[in-house]
């Protein structure tokens, strides 16, 4: 008998940050597509692991994550959210902020659930809606600040509506949750069963003085909220892939017993050194000027090119619009500039379900000086 496979994805193909990397190798092309930054990450850190290893952290560790990390973490979002999060209770550690969204949608989701998704959407979001059962309801962002219309929020919030799925900074437009976002959602929420998925990766990568608005400011979102994050992004190793997520105590509780039987427990000697390098504050503190800067240098440069900027408030990305240079598709587009001119984009059109253009390419600019140079360099011949 033919052995018969019934895709649980069907519609799914690879991610497109895999389908643009490998393009970009085979056609030596810049890489500003995925992002990851190209510049050597901080040697004290990098030390430290080795010192941890050397220690003999080299086991297992708790399943929930190295107790020293979660309570420096702890202590972090006290000092900067006021937040009141228990490191023992409401804090796990996951192999990635990726992993960490996963978990949280298994955690809550019931077959039929509905989830509000704004598109564009991070890539990984929808499909591990479905994979779990669950029935993504999509918001389109208004362009081009890609804000939150929080009057079609609630024309799309019915008894099914479980959860709603934030991501500031937003991967991939730059956009920001400010405020008035967050008294429109609590608002919104209060007095209803709907849980706040809130994906604050870029929570440092904030840019001009603007202040993160993350759930965990918020008692009354807070109670309600799980919120994933990536040491990878925060520390420049996304290959570490080390992330955690935090969520009121019964909710975690759960989160937890998903978690125990598909990880486990994390990588032992990297918890050990994050856990002392948060004591290095700077290190994060600094992290939105530091980025900030490379965004303006890129756009500086890009000025001389017919490529033109939205605003980006923060993560690692830029949008540039093409119109006025050629009607292709952004896919097609993006094919041709990596093997054409040899600079890989990504077409913001992956990060929709239904087929859209808005002739906007994302630009990864957390790169070397050089990199950013050479890659203007081969975008001016546009
Ligand atoms: N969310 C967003 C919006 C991202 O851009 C990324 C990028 N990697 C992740 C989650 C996942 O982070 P990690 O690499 O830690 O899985
Ligand atoms: N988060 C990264 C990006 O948006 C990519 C991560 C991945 O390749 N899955 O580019």
């Amino acid at each position: 008998m033919k052995l018969q496979l019934s895709s649980k994805l069907p519609t799914v193909g690879t991610t497109i940050f895999t389908e643009m990397s490998v393009l970009a190798n085979r056609h030596s092309a810049i890489n500003l597509g995925q992002g990851f930054p190209d510049f050597m990450m901080s040697e004290t850190l990098i030390n430290l692991v080795h010192q941890a290893m050397k220690e003999g952290h080299n086991q297992y560790v708790h399943m929930n994550g190295w107790p020293l990390l979660r309570e420096r973490l702890a202590e972090k979002f006290a000092d900067l959210y006021n937040a009141n999060v228990d490191p023992e209770t409401e804090i796990t550690v996951t192999p990635g902020g990726t992993y960490a969204i996963y978990t949280a949608l298994t955690t809550i989701l019931q077959p039929g659930d509905e989830v509000i998704v704004f598109e564009p959407s991070y890539d990984s979001y929808i499909p591990n809606i479905e994979i779990n059962g669950g029935v993504p309801v999509l918001i389109p962002l208004q362009a081009p600040a890609f804000s939150i219309d929080w009057q079609m929020v609630k024309e799309k919030i019915t008894p099914k509506t479980r959860m709603i799925m934030l991501n500031s900074p937003h991967n991939p437009t730059g956009s920001i949750l400010r405020k008035t976002d967050i008294d429109a959602l609590t608002e919104l929420v209060r007095d209803t069963g709907i849980f706040i998925l809130s994906d604050e990766v870029y929570e440092h990568l904030i840019f001009d003085g603007q202040t993160h608005e993350s759930m965990l400011k918020y008692p009354e979102l807070q109670e309600r909220s799980l919120v994933c994050f990536s040491f990878g992004k925060t520390y420049h190793c996304t290959g570490w892939k080390l992330g955690y997520c935090v969520a009121p105590k019964h909710l975690m509780h759960e989160f937890r017993k998903v978690h125990q039987f598909n990880c486990f427990s994390c990588n032992s000697a990297l918890q050990v050194a994050l856990a002392a390098f948060l004591l290095q504050k700077e290190a994060y503190l600094n992290l939105g000027k530091e980025v900030q800067q490379k965004r303006d240098y890129f756009q500086q440069m890009m000025s001389q090119t017919r490529l033109k900027p939205l605003p980006s408030h923060g993560s690692y990305f830029q949008l540039y619009s093409y119109a006025g240079i050629t009607d292709e598709k952004e896919k097609d587009f993006a094919i041709r500039l990596t093997k054409e001119f040899g600079v890989a984009p990504i077409p913001l059109s992956a990060f929709y379900q239904a087929p859209s253009e808005n002739k906007l390419l994302r630009f990864c600019f957390v790169k070397k000086e050089a990199t950013l140079d050479a890659a203007v360099n081969r975008l001016m011949k546009l």
